[in-house]
Parts: C-alpha cells; sequence; structure tokens
C-alpha cells in the first residue's frame, strides 16, 4: 500500500464503508441470487461502516415466502450484534423493501435503511406505502433511496427480460 499523498481513499482496506460502496456489495450479492433463479435482490448489513451480513433474494431456492434478502441480512445480523435489536444496523438493499421487509426493518428498530431502485409496485419505503416514517408505528427508519439506482434497476431488467426471452 503507497503512503505517498494524504488524498483521503474511501477504498482504503479497513475504512469505513460508503453507501455507494456498500451498495456496490449488494449488487454483486443480488447478481448471486440469478444462479438458483431467483430475482436479483441482494442486501449487506453494516455497523459502522462494517459488512456484517450479506445475503441475496432465495424464494425460488428455498421455496420460502419470506427468504427475501432483507429478511435473511437482518436474521444474519441480529445472530452477529446478539440481539433483535438492530439500532445500530444500517441495512443497504439494492431494490426499495416491500411491506413485509419494511415491517421487519421496523421491528428491529433498525438504525437506516439505503435502497437503490425504487419499486412502484410493491416498495414500502415511499412508492406504495411509506412503513419506514409512519408515526403511528413504534419505531421510525431514516431511510435513503436511489444509491446506484439505475445499476440496481438494470440487473432486474436484465432478469426479467432474459427471462422472457427463454420462455
Ligand atoms: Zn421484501
Amino acid at each position: 500500500m503507497s503512503s505517498s499523498g494524504s488524498v483521503p481513499d474511501d477504498a482504503a482496506p479497513g475504512a469505513p464503508l460508503t453507501d455507494d460502496r456498500a451498495m456496490e456489495l449488494a449488487l454483486v450479492e443480488a447478481a448471486e441470487a440469478v444462479g438458483h433463479g431467483d430475482v436479483p435482490v441482494g442486501a449487506v448489513a453494516l455497523v459502522d461502516g462494517r459488512v456484517i451480513a450479506s445475503r441475496h433474494n432465495e424464494r425460488e431456492r428455498t421455496g420460502d415466502p419470506t427468504a427475501h434478502a432483507e429478511v435473511l441480512a437482518l436474521a444474519d445480523a441480529a445472530v452477529v450484534v446478539g440481539s433483535w435489536r438492530l439500532g445500530e444496523v444500517t441495512l443497504v438493499v439494492t431494490l426499495e423493501p416491500c411491506p413485509m421487509c419494511a415491517g421487519a426493518l421496523v421491528a428491529a428498530r433498525l438504525g437506516r435503511v439505503v435502497f437503490g431502485a425504487a419499486d412502484p409496485k410493491a416498495g414500502a419505503c415511499g412508492s406504495l406505502y411509506n412503513l419506514c416514517a409512519d408515526p403511528r408505528l413504534n419505531h421510525e427508519v431514516p431511510v435513503t433511496a436511489g444509491v446506484r439506482a439505475d445499476e440496481a434497476a438494470a440487473l432486474l431488467t436484465r432478469f426479467f427480460g432474459d427471462r422472457r426471452a427463454d420462455a
């Protein structure tokens, strides 16, 4: 590793990941889902900018209707944190969470959620609902939307386009 210069480098080993870099990892994770015929959605959980869990959609692989990337990543993160309370955790997910997943984020008292592409058909963090910012619920989750949204959307478009071509 070069010691020349003092230019900040957010890709330096050990440096906390920015939202953008974390989303890059979530996109790589999402692509893994395609290998078993699942819709490419990926999620990484971070504490202090460091990854503690990384999962992708496994609904087809497992036959479990709740096996969305977010739910799986939250469960893994809870094991690492040692509690169901995930107030220190940021979840970075490639697609806007659905009602089930947004509900799980609230139930986990999540610290923050970052998503890529908006989901006008099922999104529950601003598109159809905003479960993360509903004062009637017992917890609100700060949302950052649209990080590398084009890449996340392209992954999905390619997946559904290829499926149509196969049909
Ligand atoms: Zn979901």
